[in-house]
């Protein structure tokens, strides 16, 4: 859990300066960053941000958490999406 808080944290700093990093890249490769100053959890609706996939989740925005995951509980791994995407490009040549 602290790790978590620290890997938090040092989010917010590369934001705050207006930077980027490799770490950032990365926590966004399957992470969507929401700024938000709720002091209560806040369920928010979302979309898979997975092309061609709408399917609609909720996260709940959590007090000093900014970082949610921006794909759908089905898409939330590289293979899962993968082998969405591969189906996709297939559905689509046929
Ligand atoms: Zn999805």
């Amino acid at each position: 859990m602290s790790r978590d808080l620290d890997i938090e944290h040092s989010i917010v700093q590369t934001l705050r300066d207006g930077k980027t990093s490799e770490h950032l890249k990365r926590v966004q490769l399957e992470n969507q960053i929401v700024p938000h100053n709720f002091k209560v959890p806040m369920p928010r609706p979302q979309t898979c941000k997975l092309q061609g996939c709408m399917a609609q989740f909720e996260i709940i925005l959590v007090p000093r958490q900014i970082i949610y995951p921006k794909y759908c509980p089905d898409h939330r791994n590289d293979h899962q999406r993968e082998v969405f995407l591969s189906r996709l490009d297939h559905d689509l040549i046929t």
